[in-house]
């Protein structure tokens, strides 16, 4: 019984998952690993880059007895897209730039079954089954019979993505599988079966496989009811028990948590009750006034701003018609109309206020939010600075009144400059008193 593969994935997967077949894993480094020393050999020791479709082979190059091997891994996503970034026709790159000297045996491994049909000696395998397992279902049926014993006398190839690494999760394009797979075959078809090099042979391919399984925890009841707290469940009527999560009960999901495997933002109740608490948060916080009308005009919601525009409690206004406080017109076009009114300046004569409203229409609870800027204290500075100019302007009137007596007594020599003086003063005068200058 052999177990084979290039893939990490299908490696940590038996590792974690079914520790008793590890025994059967050939104890070799992957064809990744093994490359790159055998190119640090080959041109002493340059920085080794591997690019492929495997997200995967990011974790195997962390692996403690592969660490040494590869300084980089890139998948062909985040390669087409530094490209992109850099402005670099790739098809412009000279060929022979490219070392393309890779044997057929090497060429053919992406896809499944790939490794076996490489291997020199296909007698030794003539007493054994040959097993090509490719993705998870298939991974963990086959890996589920060894470990009961059903399958005996099997060599096994395995790749956890469905066709093998062509079906890689970081290739993104629309090509199907099947093309991807004629692709690699037709780019293999020319390739010379092997490629000897003696250089390689001192070179250390071995790894060891070992049982890296989750041992099981046993958390206290303090531990589950901390943890179920921190998910803002803290009885059991906030146990929902939905299975959203997927675990079938919130302890259970708590366990999963203690056991490092799940998040607390992974149960959907938490994150809407998080996310309701935030907005509450804004809302009590707000410098603007906000009410929330119903279909009747009854005030349903009313935040701390409001009450001081109002000068009043919500407990004390909640389910009152808000004409108590407002004329009741707008509201009315707003939830007949559903047209929002925004920024429309309104005076509050009983609060001897100004404010800024919007009305928004909420279509789904069929009310208004209704939002109000206290614009007071703007609109009071804005009619002070009004009446300084005015007084400003009486008083140069005045002065240009005299100034004009005594230059219409020299009126042949001044009329016509003292008239041009009056039209622009006069200009002047009018832009400094108009709304929208103040
Ligand atoms: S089969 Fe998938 S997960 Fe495994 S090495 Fe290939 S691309 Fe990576
Ligand atoms: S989603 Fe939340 S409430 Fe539902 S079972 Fe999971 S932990 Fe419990």
């Amino acid at each position: 019984m052999y177990i084979t593969t290039a893939c990490p994935s299908v490696n940590l997967f038996i590792q974690k998952y079914f520790p008793s077949i590890t025994k059967f894993m050939l104890p070799f480094v992957s064809p990744m690993i093994a490359h790159s020393r055998v190119i640090r050999k080959k041109y002493n020791n340059p920085f080794v880059v591997f690019i492929g479709p495997c997200i995967g082979k990011k974790l195997e190059k962390e692996d403690f007895q592969t660490e040494d091997a590869i300084d980089a891994v890139l998948t062909f996503d985040e390669m087409t897209h530094w490209l992109k970034e850099e402005e670099i026709d790739f098809n412009s790159l000279e060929p022979e730039s490219f070392d393309t000297d890779a044997s057929l045996r090497g060429k053919i491994f992406p896809f499944s079954g790939g490794i076996l049909k490489g291997l020199k000696n296909q007698d030794c395998m003539n007493e054994y089954e040959i097993i090509s397992a490719d993705g998870e279902e298939m991974c963990r049926d086959t890996f589920t019979s060894i470990e009961s014993g059903e399958l005996k006398k099997v060599i096994v190839e395995a790749n956890f993505c469905k066709g093998g690494c062509v079906g890689g999760p970081c290739l993104r394009n629309n090509q199907g599988i099947f093309t991807k797979k004629l692709e690699v075959k037709d780019y293999a078809k020319d390739a010379v079966y092997e490629i000897s090099d003696k250089k390689i042979f001192d070179i250390d391919f071995t790894k060891y496989y070992f049982d890296r399984s989750l041992k099981p925890l046993n958390p206290s009841e303090e531990d589950i009811k901390n943890i179920l707290s921190s998910m803002g469940k803290f009885s059991e009527k906030d146990e929902l028990n939905c299975g959203v999560c997927g675990y079938n009960t919130c302890k259970e999901k708590a366990m999963a948590i203690y056991a490092g495997m799940a998040e607390p933002s992974m149960c959907l109740k938490y994150m809407r009750d998080k996310a309701e608490s935030m907005s509450n948060i804004t809302i009590e916080n707000s410098l603007n006034g906000i009410i929330m009308i119903d279909e009747d005009t009854m005030i349903k919601e009313f935040n701390p701003a409001a009450e001081m525009i109002f000068n009043c409690k919500f407990e004390d206004v909640k389910d009152n018609p808000i004409s108590l406080f407002m004329e009741p017109e707008d509201f009315y076009h707003v939830l007949d109309t559903k047209e929002n009114i925004l920024n429309k300046k309104v005076i509050l004569k009983d609060q001897n206020k100004v404010i800024v409203e919007n009305l928004i229409y909420i279509e789904k609870q069929k009310m208004v939010l209704t939002i109000l800027q206290d614009v007071t204290e703007v609109e009071r500075g804005k009619e002070k600075l009004k009446e300084v100019k005015m007084e400003t302007l009486d008083a140069a009137q005045k002065v240009i009144e005299k100034q004009m007596t005594t230059a219409q007594e020299i009126a042949s020599l001044l009329g016509e400059t003292t008239a041009e003086t009056k039209v622009i003063l006069t200009k002047l005068k009018n832009i400094a008193l108009s709304e929208d200058d103040i």
